[in-house]
């Protein structure tokens, strides 16, 4: 039994010594003392079903005893970092890595890994490159995205909620291919004709790259409108640019039918970028690039790759394979997002179900027709939903999408139970 401090005693605390931007959910925010596979357990014991899985970060299950052997045992070897001298641990993640990148396709092969802390610092990383690889300084990223909060991220994020008033020179934000709300509906040759007027109107006709989630996360799952990556990538890489795929939510088997969103999108980066699932929760991030352009950052030694959370993203990795995650990931998501159809059905409140294997998304609208967001009723039913056992998350700019992104080890009882209890919470609105 836990005998810790107090939820109370945490909250007072939490809010004399940290962060104020610092956020919870509930209108009593929840003391987590323990994780196993799927469920989250509070200091009485109680279970809850996580259907956020720490915002899309924990693949393989809360505290999964495979990756945590393997980080026990590597941190009693040796934890320094290997930036000085070898050692086989980085090494051997970064071949596993390397393996599941897209093959040689157009020559551009993915091999390069450069390891971080954070997905923040991982687009940080790319758009560098991309800046130094090109030559050119502007970047172009979709509205509603969310890439960071450092200085180049917060300016490639476009969602104001997320962004401070400092400097984030250099990028143009395109209309968003938003099937759902976007001014062209799924018209991709519409929403690709921005990114050219952009580089024509914006730019001197040379970019240093174009960066894109494959599935917006934080802009509550909005899947980008189908043929609008080719067609954007082909426009920038016309204009000199690199294509940057952040995989920081859709990576690591997620959205099922892929191991990487992108390739829901028939399209080969230049850059990928990935953190949250490529550690199960701890600190690590990656960006893969080719040879080619990895020969810009010769100068940069990092503290990102220690032998801890890299034998930790092997584990991971293997986890991946040995419980066949993705294929649960893709079944159980299709399982659970028809589901979510058919409460459709049942609930006007639900305007759209979206998303793909285990990113998935609801939104709420109190009307169908003029998609006004629900924003006050999602944070009712998320309450209602809590205190029958099951956490969600939510996002989207308006605040009114749930999202839905279990661990990827998510049953299809699990599934049925996550329904019900959404039905129950939707019905007391
Ligand atoms: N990219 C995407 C798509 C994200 O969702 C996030 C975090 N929510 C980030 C980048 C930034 O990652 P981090 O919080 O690890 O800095």
């Amino acid at each position: 039994p836990y005998d810790g401090p107090t939820a109370d005693e945490i909250a007072r605390k939490r809010a004399e010594f940290l962060s104020p931007s610092l956020f919870h959910f509930y209108s009593k925010p929840l003391n987590i003392v323990e994780g196993k596979r799927q469920y989250l357990y509070d200091e009485h014991g109680r279970r809850y079903l996580d259907a956020f899985a720490g915002i899309a970060t924990v693949c393989c299950g809360h505290s999964h005893p495979d990756i945590v052997d393997a980080m026990i045992a590597q941190a009693r070897r040796l934890q320094h970092p290997t930036v000085l001298y070898l050692n086989h641990v980085i090494t051997d993640f970064a071949e596993a890595l390397a393996s599941k990148m897209p093959g040689d396709l157009n020559a551009r092969t993915l091999v390069v890994i450069f390891f971080t802390n954070s997905g923040t610092e991982a687009n940080e990383l790319a758009i560098m490159m991309a800046r130094l690889y090109t030559g050119s300084h502007d970047i172009i990223s979709l509205r509603n995205s969310y890439h960071g909060n450092a200085a180049a991220t917060m300016g490639a994020t476009a969602q104001k909620n997320w962004k401070f008033n400092v400097i984030q020179s250099g990028v143009h934000h395109a209309v968003n291919p938003d099937p759902y709300r976007g001014v062209f509906g799924s018209d991709a040759e519409k929403y690709a004709r921005d990114v050219k007027e952009i580089i024509e109107f914006g730019t001197t006709g040379n970019v240093a790259g174009f960066i894109s989630e494959s599935i917006q996360g934080v802009g509550g799952i909005v899947e980008v409108s189908p043929g609008y990556m080719p067609l954007a990538y082909d426009l920038v890489r016309k204009a000199g640019g690199l294509c940057i795929a952040d995989e920081v939510q859709a990576g690591f088997a997620r959205v099922g039918s892929h191991f990487w969103g992108f390739e829901t999108h028939g399209v080969i980066p230049d850059i990928v970028t990935m953190a949250k699932g490529i550690g199960n929760g701890i600190p690590l991030g990656a960006v893969v690039t080719t040879p080619e352009i990895a020969q810009v950052m010769t100068r940069r030694n990092t503290f990102g790759g220690n032998p801890f959370c890299t034998d930790g993203g092997l584990a991971v990795l293997k986890v991946l394979e040995k419980e066949r995650l993705q294929e649960n990931a893709f079944v159980v998501g299709s399982y659970l997002k028809d589901s979510l159809c058919d409460l459709q059905k049942k609930h006007e409140i639900i305007g759209d179900v979206r998303g793909t294997g285990f990113m998935l998304g609801v939104e709420l609208v109190t009307d169908r027709q003029l998609k006004t967001p629900a924003k006050d009723e999602v944070c009712r039913a998320m309450e209602h939903m809590k205190d029958m056992g099951v956490l969600v998350g939510k996002g989207g700019f308006y605040g009114n999408v749930f999202r839905i992104t279990p661990p990827l080890c998510f049953t299809k009882e699990d599934s049925d139970f996550f329904v019900d209890v959404m039905d129950v919470a939707l019905s007391k609105l």
